[in-house]
């Protein structure tokens, strides 16, 4: 880095000790900096510090009721980070690693992720430090409501409209539009991610995962290669993991591996999707207890060895930097020729510059994962349109932004001689939107 040096040093000065946020900026500062070479008035006019710095950021006490009388007290947050292209837009997640810099970094990705989808959407990020696991339903409802009742006073149909993101399901989302319906006697399209019958859209459940295959896709059948035949591995089992694994296995692929946060299973058959599906959304189970019902299959604790099977492709989809630089390795060393993120920032900065020195095909999340909010995009539409549409014509049109999507960060990459560099191609195509929207809208925004 040259130009944004100093940039990069008053993100580190004003942040302190917030690493998640500093790799995240400092992956895309990276790729900028040839846009601050082009356009040196932005950097006169400040485009770039401004576009590292969050527009507002709201943190508020949530204080509710177990089920044994005690109060808890957790932490709440909404980052909205930028509204230069539309309402802000992105999850809220619930699990006790929140902190402001996980959700700074997502909320910094969020906008250039909905900026690449094409559609009218800023980037935020919010959510709890509060851990969902073990709760009853009941707690989960108090804590919802709670949380909800100050969050509601900062969002709006066209101020700010959240979603899910982990720990946050078509569960939560209900508590939370519910307390936000009675608090504001409005009912309106204030979050995505609700219930097909009260104004959610079809296809969202399965958008992430969807969205993920058709852009791996997309770069493979550049290379002539395909899904396939395929050995794929895929980290997690929750939303993203499950229906990635649905379109993976569509496609022609066998899915031999996916895993939780406790350890993995190995399937060479190809996992039952069925099973897993049982396990994890009926049931709220552990993944361990697949290989009950499945003989030949294989249980490991512990996360990381799944990058040690031999696979041709990786689907990280659980949580940000889970592929080290040692898995990343064992990728190479296996044949692996593909890796595209279903999670967030799920690759360390080393791995990833392994994986690219290598020629692996990487596509990042803030393209590869855009399917979600792509869909939350269309749920908006069709609020506004007070319709719902088929689930094959959202998931035509979801397919239509994931190949748009692939189109634009190829040609970028292409246009500025880095043929194949996807993680600049979709830093530099995302962030032109939202520069040329901020630069219009003038100085002082
Ligand atoms: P879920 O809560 O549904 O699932 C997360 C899964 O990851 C769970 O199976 C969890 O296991 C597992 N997990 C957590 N930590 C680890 C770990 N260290 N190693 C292995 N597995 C782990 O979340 P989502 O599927 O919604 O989100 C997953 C990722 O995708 C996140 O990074 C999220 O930000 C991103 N994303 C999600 C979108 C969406 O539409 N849902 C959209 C775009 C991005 P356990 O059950 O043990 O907790």
């Amino acid at each position: 880095m040259d130009l944004l040096a100093q940039v990069m040093e008053d993100v580190v000065k004003r942040n302190p000790h917030e690493t998640e946020f500093h790799q995240a900026i400092s992956e895309v500062l990276e790729s900028l900096e040839i846009v601050a070479k082009e356009h040196p008035e932005w950097v006169r006019a400040g485009v770039f510090n401004r576009f590292v710095e969050p527009e507002r950021q709201i943190i508020f006490r949530v204080s509710w009721i177990d089920d044994a009388g005690n109060t808890q007290v957790n932490r709440g947050y909404r980052v909205q980070f930028n509204s230069a292209i539309g309402p802000y837009k992105g999850g809220l997640r619930f699990h006790p690693s929140v902190n402001a810099s996980i959700l700074k970094f997502l909320g910094f990705e969020q906008v250039l992720k909905n900026s690449l989808t094409g559609l009218p959407m800023g980037g935020a990020k919010g959510g709890s430090d509060f851990d969902p696991k073990g709760k009853s339903d009941g707690e989960i409802m108090r804590f919802c409501q709670s949380f909800m009742s100050e969050l509601y006073r900062h969002i709006g149909q066209f101020t700010d409209v959240p979603a899910g993101d982990i720990g946050v399901g078509r569960r939560e989302i209900g508590y939370l539009f519910g307390q936000y319906k009675r608090l504001v006697n409005d009912f309106s399209g204030v979050l995505t991610g609700k219930g097909c019958s009260w104004g959610g859209s079809l296809v969202r459940t399965e958008a992430t995962g969807y969205g993920l295959c058709y852009i791996v896709e997309e770069a493979l059948h550049k290379k002539n290669l395909s899904f396939d035949g395929a050995r794929v591995s895929i980290s997690g089992s929750g939303n993203v993991s499950i229906y990635a694994a649905e379109k993976a296995m569509q496609l022609g692929a066998r899915v031999i591996a996916m895993s939780d946060s406790n350890g993995f299973i190995h399937d060479e058959n190809g996992i039952d999707l069925d099973i897993m599906k049982d396990i994890k959304e009926v049931r709220k189970g552990r993944i361990r207890e697949y290989i009950e019902y499945r003989q030949g299959a294989r249980y490991y604790d512990g996360c990381n060895g799944i990058w040690k099977l031999k696979c041709d492709i990786a689907l990280p989809c659980a949580t940000q930097n889970e592929v080290d630089l040692d898995s990343a390795i064992a990728l190479i060393q296996n044949g692996c020729f593909a890796v595209g993120e279903g999670a967030n920032m799920p690759l360390t900065p080393e791995a990833l510059r392994e994986l690219i020195h290598n020629g692996v095909i990487y596509l990042p999340g803030k393209a590869a994962n855009a399917g979600g909010v792509a869909t939350s995009g269309l749920e908006m539409t069709q609020n506004s349109q007070r319709c719902s549409w088929a689930f094959d014509k959202v998931d035509i049109k979801l397919k239509c932004i994931m190949t748009d999507i692939f189109c634009q960060i190829d040609t970028v990459a292409c246009r500025y001689g880095r043929e194949g560099d996807y993680e600049f191609g979709a830093n530099v195509a995302g962030f032109l939107k939202v520069a040329k929207a901020m630069l219009e809208q003038g100085i002082a925004y």
